[in-house]
């Protein structure tokens, strides 16, 4: 055994995925990348999750003065919510961000509100406590294709819609990888099998946009990248099939949402047939768990799924 945090991937070309814990464990990937000495996070956690990333860098011997960028693909919780917190300890660090996300960092009320309308008060305190802002000093703020050198390792930010308006993903062309945060979708590790990765979208609210999902997958393979880093849940690689799962999956939940557009007790008959599609699906990608594990595992995707999907029904 090493002395690794469970749920810690030590990949090559410095790249490290750091389990956040944040709701539950092997959901929530924080990225580090590390070169010559220099450091960046992609993703951050939620608070409670910042422990975890300092104690990572302090497992590689880096200074937390050395973490030169936080990016942040968004600014979902599970994805941002910890950032404020994580920049208080790293004091050179600027935090990288969309300028459609980059106001909400500065002031987070509206995040807040928005989050809480999701999760409701009492979950949103438990699971995400106090967002600290970040100062706009300590911001970048991109344009598509933004490139940045860290320590002379080029990272490109690629705007990409779809799951939220305000997402990039980051290209790293010295290890062929995307940091896709939530633009290509969601592959948790238990759902391994002998056929592979699976891999679904996640159509949360408040901005799920059915042909801008597509464009955002055929622009992250367009970069030609060997592997993606998902945040929910690290690395993946097959990436010609994952993306053929990932169209055909946006045009399946878009239809289980038109079929159920008009009925009555709509979030009911939709979280079930999700249920049931999960059911089906996993089925034949050779899951052999049981309809409970598949049940705890898919659960929170089936209740945001659900609400972006009668969000966008509502709002088309
Ligand atoms: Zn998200």
């Amino acid at each position: 055994m090493s002395n690794e945090a469970p749920g810690t991937i030590e990949f090559t070309d410095g790249i490290t995925a750091i389990d956040t814990d944040h709701i539950r464990p092997l959901f929530d990937a924080s990225h580090l990348i590390v070169e010559g000495g220099r450091a960046a996070f992609v993703d951050t956690g939620a608070n409670s999750s910042v422990p975890r990333l300092l104690a990572a860098l302090s497992r590689k011997n880096i200074d937390p003065a050395d973490v030169d960028y936080v990016f942040l693909t968004h600014v979902h919780l599970d994805h941002a919510g910890g950032a404020g917190l994580l920049m208080q300890a790293l004091p050179n660090a600027k935090a990288v961000l969309h300028p459609r996300g980059a106001p909400h960092m500065i002031d987070p009320a509206k995040l807040i509100r928005g989050a809480q309308a999701v999760y409701g008060e009492q979950k949103f305190a438990e699971e995400y406590g106090d967002i600290v802002p970040i100062s706009a000093e300590r911001i970048i703020v991109i344009d598509d294709e933004y490139e940045i050198s860290l320590s002379g390792r080029i990272l490109q930010c690629i705007y990409t819609e779809g799951h939220a308006r305000h997402h990039y993903v980051l290209y790293d062309s010295q290890s062929k990888s995307v940091f896709t945060g939530d633009s290509f979708g969601l592959s948790y590790r238990e759902f391994d099998t002998a056929k592979g990765e699976f891999i679904y979208p996640t159509t949360t609210p408040v901005h799920f946009d059915p042909p801008e999902a597509h464009k955002a997958i055929d622009r992250i393979i367009g970069l030609q990248p060997e592997q993606l880093m998902l945040t929910h849940y690290s690395r993946v690689t097959e990436l010609t099939r994952l993306a053929d799962d990932m169209h055909k999956r946006i045009d399946d939940f878009v239809d289980i949402a038109r079929r159920h557009a008009k009925d009555e007790l709509r979030t009911e008959k939709m979280h079930q047939s999700m249920y049931t599609y999960f059911h089906d699906e996993l089925a034949a990608h050779g899951f052999a768990g049981s309809t409970e594990q598949v049940h705890d595992i898919v659960e929170i995707d089936v209740m945001l799924n659900t609400m972006g999907l009668e969000y966008w029904l509502d709002h088309q």
